[in-house]
């Protein structure tokens, strides 16, 4: 019965980003699954039913197919955003109730990128609550109306907060040991200071006023990596610290955030850039090819470690949060209309 299950979940899963998901959920109880042997598990386990206490997956990885999660703690939820080139920058979350059910939440955005999947996953029971967004009529719409792209992040409402929030002083430690390429670590410091003050105090180019009780500090360096590992693009075990680095990241991945959180409270968010081949700028003068803005990036990446998650993409000028990232293009670097009012909601 369990191998059934799991089928009618890759059925789903290939057609995420048009309007194929239809309700599959079944009332049937699932069978107790097998627990992974291999120290990976996948979404279509956790589907299946996986009880993170009857098999004592501690040090189990959950792989969604070029990134992933440790299956973290009874109370604990970790979740992974990634930022990609090509826009597809799907998120992962994966949570274990305190009696050890696992449920996770996969978020994709198609390649083109249009619209937004939203898939929650549990034990038991068929991919539920489903949110497709196509939004492709729309983004045309957008395409053809120059001056509407020109003002777009100062027009759009759309914001996505995700499970988890501060409710502590939020304490970032700076790796200046392995910076992006192209960038001094002088121009490191001084951009990631610059997005922690941009997500604190919501700055934007709007003219909007707003004071979040967000309180984020930076007060020192360190030579500690982030928990995550850029091989598979995965978080890793958290280690209390909270961290900003550059380091390795595989494929099309930008920037990658890893939040711990309990009951909605963040316990850690560590934050990555990468530095594998790609080359970064720090001013879009003269900007040309695929580099891409360090301080654009590092906006995106605290939005997602204050707890806000991407909102659809819509083209042109769009919000720091949409899932697509331009190169040479530093308008993300302070927020538009969405994230700010996805921070002020938050917080
Ligand atoms: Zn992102």
């Amino acid at each position: 019965m369990g191998r059934g299950r799991a089928g009618a979940v890759v059925a789903a899963a290939a057609v995420v980003g048009s309007l194929g998901i239809g309700t599959q959920a079944t009332a049937e109880t699932s069978a107790a699954p097998d627990c992974p042997e291999t120290g990976v598990v996948t979404i279509e386990a956790v589907v299946d039913g996986l009880d993170a206490l009857d098999c004592d997956l501690a040090g189990t990885r959950l792989d969604a197919g070029g990134f992933g999660v440790p299956v973290p703690e009874a109370g604990e939820t970790v979740t992974v955003s990634l930022l990609t080139d090509d826009g597809t920058s799907p998120s992962l979350e994966l949570s274990v109730a305190d009696d050890g059910l696992v449920t996770a939440v996969l978020e994709t955005t198609g390649t083109t990128p249009l619209g937004r999947t939203v898939e929650r996953l549990q034990a038991g029971a068929a991919p539920d609550r489903v949110e497709v967004v196509d939004l492709s009529a729309d983004a045309s719409a957008h395409a053809d109306d120059v001056s509407a792209q020109a003002v777009g992040r100062c027009r759009l409402t759309d914001n996505n907060r995700l499970s988890y929030r501060w409710t502590t002083p939020a304490t970032w430690r700076l790796n200046v040991e392995r910076v992006p390429n192209g960038v001094t670590r002088t121009q490191w410091t001084s951009a990631t200071r610059n997005a922690v003050t941009t997500i604190e105090n919501a700055r934007n180019n709007c003219g909007m006023s707003v004071n979040p009780t967000l309180d984020l500090r930076m007060p020192g360096t360190t030579a500690v990596d982030a928990d995550i590992d850029g091989a598979s693009n995965a978080c890793t075990a958290r280690d209390g610290r909270s961290v900003i680095d550059g380091g390795h990241l595989t494929g099309s991945v930008l920037g990658l955030t890893c939040a711990w959180s309990s009951s909605g409270r963040v316990i850690e968010a560590d934050v990555r850039i990468d530095r594998s081949e790609r080359r970064w700028v720090t001013s879009v003068s003269g900007c040309r090819g695929s580099r891409f803005h360090v301080g654009s990036t590092l906006a995106h990446e605290l939005g997602h470690a204050v707890g806000l998650g991407h909102v659809t993409e819509r083209g042109g000028s769009d919000l720091t949060m949409s899932p697509s990232m331009p190169p040479c293009n530093a308008s993300s670097a302070s927020l538009g209309r969405g994230d700010v009012l996805g921070l002020r909601s938050h917080y």
